[in-house]
């Protein structure tokens, strides 16, 4: 199925920087002040940046007045209660989060998270209000067998499962190759734009075509501003997550500048 390409317009840019586990809270408001500053003048695009637990109120404080959204990394799926360790949608909404990143690579295979509770955190973000940045992507040794696009499929079919078409229109889609995070090694335009429309297609196929149009799928994977613009050229790629090349304003708002010169109004 294709999907018709007119409302690709509206889909503004979106640049999320993920901070990982790095950054104290002094280093984070620094980093955030830095960012804030340099991208005051930069029209058109979604920015958001998602610090470690530890610095979200400092940020929120710091990002406040601009246009600069702010992105938890991390959500439990139940509301409150006895659950140590862990942090609510409710929690995140009161320090100021908008986003919430769930399924990072990273925890899924680090901690162990599956499609199940990646499904549940989706729902747990939503029914708090909180947009979900959905990571999913494939590992090489699934790249190498040819199964990527199964892969896709199944980690969106489960991510997805049971949510409903107007929730669905409200989640922003990461497409990370996991063999691309951190590692310098970016998927290829060409490899990148295989998988979004894919991705597309298959929204386009369940929730019909005006929702695949308007989906915002973010490519992430060692995007540094060298790669950034021949990525965004790419017509299913509508921004970015970026891991290591947002722990450093330069380079995270240079990124910002290619998408935004590439896919701007
Ligand atoms: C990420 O953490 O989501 C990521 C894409 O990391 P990096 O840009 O460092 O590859």
């Amino acid at each position: 199925m294709e999907v018709k390409e007119e409302k690709a317009g509206l889909r503004v840019p979106f640049i999320a920087g993920n901070w990982k586990m790095n950054k104290t809270i002094a280093e984070a408001k620094k980093l955030a002040a830095e960012i804030t500053k340099s991208a005051f003048n930069l029209e058109g695009a979604e920015i958001v940046l998602c610090p470690p637990f530890t610095a979200l109120y400092e940020v929120a404080k710091t990002i406040e007045g601009s246009s600069i959204q702010l992105g938890a990394q991390d959500i439990f799926w139940e509301n409150g209660g006895a659950f140590t360790g862990e942090i609510s949608g409710s929690l995140l909404r009161d320090v100021g989060c908008q986003y919430v990143i769930v399924g990072h690579s990273e925890r899924r295979q680090i901690i162990g998270e599956n499609d199940w509770i990646i499904n549940r955190k989706v729902k747990a973000a939503l029914r708090n209000q909180l947009l979900p940045i959905l990571c999913l992507g494939e590992t090489l040794e699934e790249r190498q067998k040819g199964l990527t696009l199964t892969r896709i499929k199944a980690q969106l079919d489960e991510a997805l499962k049971d949510v409903n078409q107007d929730d669905v229109s409200k989640i922003i889609i990461a497409y990370e190759p996991v063999w691309a995070i951190g590692t310098g090694v970016n998927a290829t335009p060409a490899q990148a734009q295989e998988a979004h429309h894919y991705i597309r297609m298959l929204l386009a196929e369940k929730y019909g075509q005006e929702l695949a149009a308007c989906a915002i799928i973010l490519y992430g994977g060692s995007v540094k501003p060298e790669n950034a613009s021949s990525l965004a050229k790419e017509a299913d790629v509508d921004g970015f997550l970026v891991g290591g090349a947002s722990l450093d304003h330069v380079s995270f708002v240079k990124i910002i500048e290619k998408m935004i010169e590439v896919k701007g109004k």
